[in-house]
């Protein structure tokens, strides 16, 4: 049987897979890019139990993931213009949440003197970047999320178990089999354009994307 992703669920006819014994947490991140392990790293700190889940194998294409390809340059020139939002808006075809050149504002020197202090940083001209890339990155940034006491779990999540009232938990694929981790929030950092690249994992947005409207 093939999943939506063409994986196949149950490589042995006549096996069902194996279920792993479920586990709870207070927050799963779902994505384990620069948005998922610095959301993470953030809730472990404040001793809040969190579980990283992030999709490492290579059975669906091997490389994931925006930020491992990244350059990390981190353009941080327009903090200090007068219209932050209006530049936002023009960089972002006038799709920009309103909400972000605020959030940026407030948010961002102060993540970037944090990280300062996580990893290498070097100053270019328009702000600051990361040395050695994305991988490097994301690599620490696991190490300081475990060491803070998080915990990562290698699956692709299938289903995100929530009602209008009540988030109830995650449910996952991995090569242990499948499972599902209770919990009281879900954070969904899977990355917008993954299934783009190739050898990128399969999301669907690109054929979301191409799809004919
Ligand atoms: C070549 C390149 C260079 C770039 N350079 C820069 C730059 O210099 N500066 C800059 O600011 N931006 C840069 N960007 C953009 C930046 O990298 C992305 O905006 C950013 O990395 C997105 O991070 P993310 O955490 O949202 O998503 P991603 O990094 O895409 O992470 C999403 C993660 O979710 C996982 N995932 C998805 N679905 C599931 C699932 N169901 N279950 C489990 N895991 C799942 C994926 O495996 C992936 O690891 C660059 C991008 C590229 C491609």
């Amino acid at each position: 049987m093939l999943d939506p992703c063409n994986r196949i669920l149950d490589p042995e006819p006549g096996r069902s897979p194996g279920i792993v014994p479920g586990q709870t947490a207070s927050v799963v991140v779902i994505g384990g890019g620069v948005a998922g392990v610095w959301v993470a790293y953030q809730l472990a700190k404040k001793s809040i139990d969190t579980v990283l889940i992030t999709y490492e194998s290579a059975d669906r294409g091997g490389i994931q993931g925006a930020s491992r390809r990244s350059v990390g340059a981190c353009n941080t020139l327009p903090l200090r213009s007068d219209d932050l939002d209006g530049y936002l808006q023009r960089i972002g075809q006038g799709q920009t949440h309103p909400s972000v050149a605020q959030v940026l504002t407030d948010y961002l020197p102060r993540a970037l003197t944090e990280l300062e202090e996580l990893v290498e940083l070097k100053t270019i001209k328009i702000g600051v970047a990361l040395p050695s890339g994305g991988e490097d990155f994301l690599a620490k940034m696991r190490q300081h999320f475990l060491a803070t006491g998080g915990e990562i779990l290698n699956a692709w999540v299938t289903r995100l178990v929530v009602d209008r009232h009540q988030c109830r938990g995650v449910q996952y694929e991995s090569d242990s089999g499948i499972g599902k981790i209770r919990c009281r929030a879900i954070v969904i950092a899977s990355g917008g354009y993954a299934g783009l690249f190739a050898n990128s994992i399969q999301t669907n947005c690109s054929a979301a994307f191409s799809a004919p409207i």
